[in-house]
């Protein structure tokens, strides 16, 4: 999608550190970072929000590539949280499905 912010970092348009990329997904640093270490993980097809997802896949593929990055950090042994918000109550701000991948810090219970 042409105005969408991260088809641009999928398509390489907007530069980024790719912390894991796939044929389906890339990983990257989230520019506000809200713990140590905070990555989004992102399908390269655009898609809004986990509301438009037909292809349940596709979800294996995200979780299955943040897994992997938190392996490779380490944080399988800490622990780590992963996060999707969707639509205004989920505070979604970007209309591209991503999974947040966040730890290196004691997370807390429940979210705000
Ligand atoms: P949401 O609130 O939609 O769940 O999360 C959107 C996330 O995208 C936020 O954590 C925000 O910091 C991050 N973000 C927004 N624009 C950019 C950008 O241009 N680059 C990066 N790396 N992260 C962004
Ligand atoms: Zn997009």
């Amino acid at each position: 999608m042409d105005d969408c912010i991260f088809c641009k970092i999928a398509g390489g348009q907007i530069p980024v550190t790719k912390l894991f990329e796939d044929d389906h997904a890339v990983a990257f640093p989230d520019l506000n970072p809200q713990a140590p270490f905070h990555a989004l993980v992102i399908p390269k097809l655009h898609v809004a929000s986990l509301n438009d997802v037909r292809d349940p896949m596709m979800l294996g593929r995200l979780y299955g590539l943040a897994g992997q990055l938190a392996r490779s950090k380490g944080f399988d042994v800490t622990g780590y949280r992963t996060v999707i918000n969707t639509g205004p109550h989920g505070q979604q701000t970007v209309l591209h499905l991503h999974l947040h991948v966040l730890a290196g810090r004691q997370m807390t219970w429940p979210p705000g």
